[in-house]
């Protein structure tokens, strides 16, 4: 492109949750490219995702453009008039028939604050039910309860910029920053170049590894048994900090008497590590002034998920590592607005600001607020409403920008919800798998299209600007919401996205200070409660959110599903560098489809060699749940008999394989250990 032809628009980049700052290139209406812009997470880097696809899939030939009500199973065109009164209708007599309860929304997590702040208005005030959640369930909503019950907020404790930066020791558990958030990846790439020294804790070898200190290749599924043992060495060795762990903190007693059973002989066993290795990586994190704990859905997305969390508050409380510039425990969060997304109250038990459901004084705060009368049940969440779907339980469901038949565990339970609903509506850009089961698609619009904020993984709020107009007849997705809300009763209507963070700015306590005009230069990290309020760069300083924090003692548990005779590879998922979840966005890109766009299994040398297979060789993979067929990537980053597969492709689409097994406290999928076997084709 000519620069004198176009303009610059500054915004957020719409995928990983680090919140890079950038300008989109702007030709007529028309994205044209995308240039690295100087924001506080960033500092002018964007990775292959944020510069190259982040545009061309705004302006995709197949962009949902109308309406449309499938009518003897063929979506027809519809006007917005008779799209909008057919889902009032049916929503309408689904809750007089079964009553609220039977309807529920999955929110987007990709979708700016105020879109969500309205969807969930829209299932509480107007469906009547709390069933409302959003795709944290399946990454991070661990991280959400682990860390708000033992810290007081489920949020990350420091800045991007504070743990990369003079820092000591990095204990990096479960991520994989340099393909997940790249922008991380290269900002503790260059902490590294300044001395930091990095232990991975991780079953693959990822890249960081070659880079790192001392890598510690614990077996998938074994995270709490691994911070037991640290635990256990830093207590025997006298490095706990008892000023800390005195003044600031209760439950000690009791997790000093569990830990105790975690020697490193027995934690070595359990892990298939090097007991050596343990001790040597407690030694090198609890000596050190300046260490903070980095961790992404290795630790989350297990069955013991939410105890893997509390084990990263555990370890970061007994050496007094919290509250301090440079240390804190730090959730890596995945999509850019995942965190916004559980900030505005898209949970089951969450009002916005994680104002609780179960608080009578929360509800007639809101009644009062939204001038109506709600429900104080707790609601269920993703994961409980498909299930509940299968069983005729929830009758209607509306999604707004999510794809669970490709991103949730065990597809077919997925498919067998989804077909089992009386009625089904999906707002997406896309003719997505999951809207193909839907009875009315509307078309939503892009974060380029429009104005608003998302909330990056260190709880900074930044601007989202729109560059062009909307496609089609395709409308904003709070308008849409508002105009249901409208038809089924309850009368609602914003001006403006800005009008909508006012009202956010009233409703929750830790947004109060926030606004518009404020967030114009580097954006506002919540808790800001005032306009005199700067934002909060790190947590728990004085004290923790919930006054003291809470030591958990936690024993290790297996996961549900391990290797048999039947199944005997030990299965993990994740994210790769070229692509983001579903691929809605760079699989449209072709320059990135050029470097990968099939879906592949990691597969050791040595159960290669047994197998027969090499690299590239087509191989089937099965589980209890499926077969599907990929191609084998053979080598040294997985451990022998354990395989590793990305989720971005519906070509050997590997949720056909996972488990759904949940925890019990987030229920959030175990989606990183189940048992496959691999045969070449
Ligand atoms: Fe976008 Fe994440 Fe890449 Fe930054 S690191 S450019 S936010 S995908």
């Amino acid at each position: 492109y000519r620069a004198w032809e176009t303009k610059k628009v500054r915004t957020t980049c719409p995928h990983c949750g680090t919140g890079c700052q950038m300008n989109l290139v702007v030709k007529g209406n028309q994205l044209v490219g995308v240039e690295p812009a100087n924001g506080p997470a960033n500092r002018n880097l964007l990775c292959v995702k944020g510069k190259f696809a982040s545009y061309k899939f705004v302006g995709a030939g197949d962009r949902l453009t109308e309406p449309l009500i499938k009518r003897n199973g063929i979506f027809e065109p519809a006007t917005w008039d008779e799209a909008l009164t057919l889902v009032a209708d049916k929503f309408s007599q689904l809750k007089a028939d079964y009553g609220a309860d039977s309807l529920a929304g999955f929110s987007c997590s990709r979708s700016v604050n105020e879109d969500n702040y309205v969807f969930q208005k829209m299932v509480r005030a107007a469906f009547g039910t709390n069933n409302v959640d959003n795709c944290a369930r399946v990454c991070h909503s661990a991280s959400v309860h682990g860390l708000a019950h033992t810290l007081g907020s489920g949020a990350m404790t420091n800045p991007i910029a504070d743990i990369t930066t003079d820092v000591e020791v990095i204990l990096l558990v479960g991520s994989n920053p340099t393909e997940a958030h790249p922008v991380v990846g290269a900002q503790i790439r260059q902490a590294i170049q300044n001395g930091a020294k990095v232990i991975v804790v991780d079953p693959r070898k990822i890249d960081l590894v070659k880079d790192s200190a001392l890598h510690l290749q614990v077996k998938a599924g074994t995270n709490v048994a691994f911070a037991n043992g640290m635990m256990h060495v830093i207590l025997k060795e006298g490095l706990a900090d008892r000023d800390f762990i005195e003044n600031r903190t209760e439950g000690f007693e009791e997790l000093e008497r569990l830990v105790a059973e975690y020697t490193p002989e027995k934690v070595a066993e359990i892990c298939h590590i090097d007991a050596e290795d343990l001790i040597t990586a407690a030694r090198m994190y609890a000596k050190a002034d300046k260490a903070p704990i980095i961790y992404c859905l290795g630790v989350t997305e297990h069955s013991t998920g939410t105890e893997g969390v509390m084990s990263m508050s555990n370890i970061a409380m007994l050496v007094g590592k919290i509250g301090k510039q440079g240390c804190g425990v730090n959730p890596l969060r995945g999509q850019n607005n995942v965190q916004g997304a559980c900030d505005m109250g898209c949970m089951p038990y969450d009002f916005p600001g994680y104002q609780k459901v179960a608080n009578p004084e929360v509800i007639e705060k809101f009644e009062k607020a939204w001038n109506v009368s709600l429900s104080s049940k707790t609601g269920l969440t993703s994961t409980q409403v498909l299930p509940a779907a299968t069983e005729g339980k929830i009758k209607g469901l509306y999604i707004f920008g999510e794809d669970p038949i490709v991103t949730d565990p065990d597809t077919n339970h997925v498919r067998k919800a989804l077909e089992n609903l009386d009625f089904f509506v999906v707002q997406e850009l896309f003719m997505t798998e999951t809207a193909a089961y839907a009875d009315v698609v509307l078309p939503g619009i892009s974060y380029a299209e429009k104005d608003g904020t998302f909330t990056n993984t260190e709880r900074r709020v930044q601007r989202v600007r729109k560059a062009v107009e909307p496609r089609g007849e395709a409308r904003e997705d709070y308008a849409i919401f508002c105009e249901v809300m409208t038809r089924l009763g309850y009368p609602c209507h914003y001006d403006s996205a800005e009008e909508i963070m006012e009202e956010i700015a009233e409703v929750i306590p830790t947004f109060g200070g926030i606004t518009y005009e404020r967030l114009e230069e580097e954006g506002l990290q919540w808790p800001c409660r005032s306009k005199e309020d700067s934002g909060t760069p790190i947590m728990h300083v004085e004290e923790f959110t919930r006054g003291k924090g809470l030591f958990m003692a936690i024993p290790y548990k297996k996961s549900r599903e391990l290797p048999d005779d039947s199944y005997p590879y030990l299965m993990s998922t994740g994210r790769m560098l070229y692509h983001y979840n579903t691929r809605a966005m760079t699989g449209r890109t072709e320059g990135i489809n050029k470097i990968s766009n099939r879906s592949y299994i990691e597969i050791n040398t040595v159960d290669a060699d047994r197998l027969g297979i090499e690299e590239g060789d087509k191989v089937t993979v099965s589980s209890r749940r499926g077969t599907i067929e990929t191609y084998a990537a053979v080598g040294d980053r997985v451990f022998p008999q354990e395989v590793f597969m990305t989720f971005h492709f519906p070509d050997g689409n590997v949720n056909e394989l996972t488990i759904a097994e949940f925890d019990d406290i987030a229920i959030i999928p175990e989606y990183k250990v189940c048992a496959v076997n691999i045969a070449p084709v």
